[in-house]
């Protein structure tokens, strides 16, 4: 007698989940659109598209005394005769902005006392 046809396998569990693909987002690209063209209004190195030379690239920052260190030395001269801290502090001192590219100036972000 032939009894192999009589056990037929059940069919495989069909896991729903498993086929399931979520909708894909489609990310709109617009990232060089917008962009500033000068850096003053940040005191850390921002994405800028230079003026000068066109690029898209992150500011270099270089920290130079500026008024706003001055009168903050000044104020700290008369207050507690420690004139020096504005100097060796890089908070208390203007931010220049330069294009990693062609090394132009792109911006100063000036530091205020008040
Ligand atoms: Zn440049």
């Amino acid at each position: 007698m032939n009894n192999n046809n009589y056990k037929q396998l059940p069919p495989p569990p069909q896991n729903q989940s498993q086929g399931y693909q979520p909708p894909k987002m489609v990310a709109p690209q617009l990232i060089q659109v917008g962009l500033p063209r000068n850096a003053s209004s940040s005191n850390g190195p921002t994405t800028i598209q230079c003026p000068q030379c066109n690029q898209i690239g992150v500011t270099t920052v270089q920290s130079k005394v500026g008024s706003g260190t001055l009168c903050c030395a000044f104020i700290l001269l008369v207050t507690t005769f420690c004139c020096c801290i504005p100097f060796l502090n890089q908070n208390c001192q203007d931010k220049v902005h330069t294009c990693p590219n062609c090394q132009a100036q792109v911006g100063i972000h000036e530091y205020k006392v008040c």
